[in-house]
């Protein structure tokens, strides 16, 4: 059967000759032969150039997602298996696959992979298959990445909006070895953890943060911390290991408040400096503001606000709007670690707003650290989009 080929509109091939993986709607003039979804595709120039090889994706505004742009490079078993030994190298060169660790091994576009997400806590990895073409090779992929173990077993969390957008049903379940337990352990930091591979956020747990929170700890010695979005306590976790006086959990998920506390107990910490309370971060600010609270760090890390460009004005409210108040609730000399994990929010802007919350706070604040996402989520050369995660340590 000869591969379907996906001809180009003219002039429509500057992204893939600058090899970003991906092909909209609008810039294919014609497709030739009929591709089931998921199958790969040659994508050529209306002049008969070819461009790239990927993945057909039918029901997607991203109708390609380029796998190569080597044209002698055949997609097949041996393609995924190679692609995969040098993402798990990447990791392991940078020391972060520990037997008991937990790290992204394969971060997607960024890892040559789109659509492709393998998180592993411990002996166990969580995975998620985003794209068409990432469906496509669901098997064959978790065959080699079984071969690449020792693992105790692979998950499945193929559940999350970009599978709509790419017509594809969520999945979540076992895909090979053992059937995991409801609690996964593991390590960071010299911190334990437990996530719950099936219902956690993501795949459990926000492995992008790592970097930050040990910059936390070593932060932290006999401070007063206010962790906001907490999720299962990350932040102030690292905090307490870091010899924090005092931390208190701002999130709105009582399951993840619940999850924190485990946390606290499993590391041995005093509950009395963990408090946590459950609560809307936008209202719980105010209240603290309202009482004359006072805290000396302060860590903001909110979900995404803007899950599309149109989002950007509304995302950039909220943004304000918490930087303002936690400029306010910072004590002199404080510190405040505020992030923003919208990719649709540039690194430039998001300064912006907390520049000028900073200015309507009424304080004179110093960007000590440009923060960033862990390296176990690098960012492809020709796929700026990787970068989603910024953040700015501040004193004010
Ligand atoms: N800092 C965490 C990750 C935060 S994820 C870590 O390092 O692990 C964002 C969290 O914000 C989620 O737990 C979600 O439940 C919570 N959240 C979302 N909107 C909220 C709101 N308005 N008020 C309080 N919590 C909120």
């Amino acid at each position: 059967m000869t591969r379907a080929r996906i001809i180009l509109k003219a002039g429509r091939d500057e992204s893939l000759r600058r090899r970003h993986p991906w092909v909209f709607t609008g810039g294919i003039e014609r497709v030739e032969g009929d591709p089931d979804s998921g199958a790969t595709v040659d994508v050529v120039t209306t002049d008969g150039a070819w461009r790239a090889r990927g993945a057909w994706s039918p029901a997607s505004q991203m109708r390609v997602r380029a796998w190569t742009f080597d044209e002698r490079e055949a997609v097949d078993a041996a393609f995924f298996r190679a692609r995969l030994e040098r993402a798990l190298g990447m990791r392991r060169a940078l020391g972060l696959d520990g037997a008991e660790a937990a790290c992204r091994l394969v971060n997607a576009e960024s890892d040559g992979l789109p659509g492709v997400i393998v998180d592993r806590y411990g002996p166990w990895l969580a995975c998620q298959f985003l794209s068409a073409g990432a469906e496509f090779w669901r098997a064959t992929i978790v065959e080699a990445l079984g071969e690449l173990g020792p693992w105790r077993g692979l998950f499945e969390r193929s559940d999350t909006d970009a599978r709509t957008k790419e017509g594809l049903p969520e999945r979540v379940g076992r895909l090979a070895g053992d059937e995991p337990p409801d609690r996964v352990p593991f390590v960071e930091d010299g911190v334990r953890y437990e996530v719950d591979l099936r219902r956690g956020h993501k795949t459990g747990f926000y492995l992008d943060q790592r970097e930050n929170r040990a910059l936390l700890r070593t932060l932290a010695g006999g401070r007063e911390v206010l962790n906001a979005f907490s999720y299962t306590g990350g932040f102030g976790l690292a905090a307490l290991a870091g010899g924090a006086a005092r931390v208190t959990n701002v999130d709105s998920s009582a399951e993840a408040l619940a999850q924190a506390r485990a946390h606290a107990a499993v590391n041995g910490f005093d509950k009395a400096r963990f408090e946590c309370v459950e609560a809307d971060v936008f209202h719980h600010l105010r209240r603290c503001r309202d009482a004359g609270s006072a805290f000396d760090v302060i860590v903001l890390d909110p979900p995404k606000f803007a899950a599309s460009a149109g989002q950007v004005d509304r995302a950039a409210r909220g943004y304000k709007d918490i930087n303002l108040l936690a400029f306010k609730l910072l004590r002199p000399g404080g510190l405040l670690m505020t992030f923003s994990c919208s990719g649709h929010v540039p690194p430039p802007l998001f300064q912006k707003i907390v520049a000028d919350a900073a200015l309507d706070a009424g304080r004179d604040g110093r960007i000590v650290r440009f923060l960033s996402q862990a390296p176990d989520h690098p960012v492809g050369t020709a796929f700026p989009e990787g970068h989603y995660l910024k953040g700015l340590l501040c004193e004010a």
